[in-house]
């Protein structure tokens, strides 16, 4: 049960820059022995990182991170061992996508309006086949000359509150957290670490969240030792990971810097297929 796994990253399906089968290779190098592809929206990167995990010796947990919101608050569910073959899971999937497509829309027409000259094109170009999010819009506006770096497109225009802001599609907590578990999979509650306060927290565990990202980018060591805390007086599991993206937002040794042990994977196996 020796090994080291990053529950946590991105591919081309949503705003990561690599394809599936250069994170699995690049999960290789860094040492990982398990990985979990956590695109937003979209599990399309998962056969072919299947594939390349079976060749290269790492295993690939299906997974997804779904955008759900309070208020006007985004909060993010990973969920693990999803049977990517579940109809009402594909076709949430999907939709989700659609309403992303035309929010984007929404955003260029917005800061064409503010006089920024972005073609949404630009955006798809970005986007590719995956699900399309402000990450894309970012980087097209910094491709297209329109600002200088990333993080200028969210605090000029597409940061909550700023003038080319858009919401994303609504849903709660609970039905994503529902959605994961009626695929079969365990639900995560992502880097609480960024503005989920304590009430929050307890209310997405009495929504039936079955664990916590304990290990992430965003989390201190003080942290991620509440995060455990926490964990353990509800029962919870625990997970963590990189949340790599590489390109603009991430370096690229970021990937295997931030893991669980494997043997955290075993008990959520466990969890999954009761004795
Ligand atoms: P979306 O899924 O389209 O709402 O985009 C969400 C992603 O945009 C997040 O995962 C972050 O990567 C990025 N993002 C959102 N807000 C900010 C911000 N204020 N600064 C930098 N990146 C942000
Ligand atoms: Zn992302
Ligand atoms: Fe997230
Ligand atoms: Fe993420």
């Amino acid at each position: 049960m020796d090994g080291k796994a990053d529950l946590h990253v991105h591919t081309t399906f949503s705003d990561g820059s690599l394809s599936p089968r250069e994170i699995v290779e690049l999960a290789k190098k860094a040492g990982l022995t398990t990985i979990s592809i956590t695109d937003h929206d979209h599990i399309g990167a998962l056969d072919e990182a299947r594939q390349v995990g079976r060749t290269l010796g790492v295993d690939v947990i299906p997974g997804v991170e779904l955008s759900a919101s309070v208020e006007d608050q985004d909060i993010h569910i990973l969920g693990y061992f999803i049977d990517c073959a579940n109809n009402r899971l594909l076709d949430y999937l999907s939709h989700l996508r659609t309403e992303r497509f035309k929010r984007a829309e929404r955003i260029v027409e917005k800061l064409n309006g503010l006089n920024v000259p972005l073609p949404f094109d630009a955006v798809l170009e970005q986007a590719k086949h995956g699900s399309i999010g402000r990450p894309h819009i970012a980087n097209a506006l910094v491709d297209e000359g329109l600002i200088e770096f990333y993080y200028e497109a969210f605090v000029k225009y597409l940061g909550a509150g700023k003038p080319a802001y858009e919401k994303k599609f609504h849903i709660s907590p609970r039905e994503a957290i529902d959605l994961i578990s009626s695929s079969g999979g365990l639900s995560f509650i992502a880097h609480p670490g960024n503005g989920i306060d304590e009430n929050l927290l307890v209310s997405l565990i009495n929504d039936g969240v079955d664990g916590i990202e304990v290990i992430h980018p965003a989390h201190s060591p003080v942290l991620v030792s509440y995060y455990r805390g926490i964990a353990s007086e509800y029962y919870l599991l625990t997970t963590g990971g990189s949340d790599f993206h590489g390109g603009r937002k991430n370096g690229m040794d970021l990937l295997g810097r931030y893991t669980i042990p494997e043997a955290e994977v075993e008990i959520m196996r466990r969890r999954l297929r009761p004795a």
